[in-house]
């Protein structure tokens, strides 16, 4: 993270005309370890929670859904959406964790090193019990999330791991009637395959849309939420903008996946909810809809799918 802790936080965007909700972001990773406070030069995770939610604010990101999807995140998710009440909160052990939880020690196609923390300890049936019992007594969790599918960072045990814990949560999302937000990774065949055959929650989100013309013709077939990061503004990534075209506007959601993937041309940069607004802009250019017109949409799609807040 050195570069861009060297570059820090982009500029406030021109404020949008009517309010948006960021519908998936990690505000834990953001406050404690995403590069520097708001001044060039201030040390690492002195930003506050506060300070982002004003920031966003003021640039008509007025709500947010909060995912929590580590053990450790889970329990800071569901403190904070009661502080806050501009946030909702997702839960869920991401396909990620639940390799490291099941004791799965393997290199993936990315090659990396895995690095179990002391949370993993905890069996992986454990820690879906605790996102169970955690989104079963908070009224303000409202999604299972993230969850699904990474076939880039796990091997042929991992993905096994995966698909189970994926199987596991849309289980537990119908169970509860809560929205499901799905991350698919080089894996949408296996992930639609999972939900057609166990059968889709009622609201199905696929967090940071990175499918083409196919999966979003599946999506508008079965009536599932696609939501769009950063990405949907870098040069390279004509097909996903072909994707936004075969949706219809109310399937489709917006969000930063903050503190990851800042949006065109904040590239490698920190992202925060205040920088949702590119996003949306590239929505409304790429949709050819008028930009006031598709941010009352995404107002309407994330009460469709969170309920009101
Ligand atoms: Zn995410």
């Amino acid at each position: 993270m050195a570069r861009t802790r060297e570059r820090g936080w982009p500029p406030a965007p021109d404020a949008l005309p009517v309010p948006v909700v960021d519908n998936h972001t990690h505000l834990d990773s953001v406050v404690e370890w995403v590069a520097d406070g708001w001044e060039p030069g201030a040390p690492a995770g002195t930003t506050t929670i506060a300070q982002h939610l004003e920031r966003a604010a003021a640039v008509g990101v007025t709500r947010m859904v909060q995912v929590g999807c580590d053990l450790d995140a889970v329990h800071w998710t569901d403190e904070v959406v009661r502080a806050h009440p501009q946030l909702l909160g997702a839960v869920a052990i991401h396909p990620n964790e639940a390799v490291l939880h099941a004791g799965v020690r393997e290199i993936a196609p990315d090659e990396l090193e895995p690095d179990p923390q002391p949370r993993h300890a905890t069996q992986l049936d454990d820690a879906i019990d605790t996102v169970m019992s955690i989104a079963r007594a908070n009224p303000r969790i409202r999604a299972i999330g993230e969850t699904g599918l990474d076939y880039f960072r796990a091997g042929p045990q991992g993905r096994a791991v995966q698909r189970d814990a994926f199987r596991a949560h849309v289980a537990l999302a119908k169970e509860l009637g809560l929205a499901l937000q799905i991350h698919d990774r080089d894996a949408h065949d296996d992930v639609v395959d999972v939900l057609l055959n166990d059968g889709a929650p009622e609201r199905t989100v696929f967090h940071c849309f990175s499918g083409g013309p196919d999966l979003a013709r599946i999506a508008r077939e079965q009536g599932w939420y696609a939501s769009f990061a950063g990405p949907v503004s870098f040069g390279a990534n004509d097909e996903l903008r072909a994707a936004l075209g075969e949706l219809p506007p109310e399937l489709v959601l917006v969000e930063t996946d903050a503190p990851y993937l800042t949006v065109h041309p904040f590239r490698g940069r920190p992202n925060a909810p205040y920088l949702l607004p590119g996003t949306v802009r590239t929505v409304a250019e790429v949709t050819g809809r008028d930009l006031e017109a598709v941010c009352t949409q995404i107002a309407r799609n994330s009460e469709a799918v969170y309920g009101p807040w």
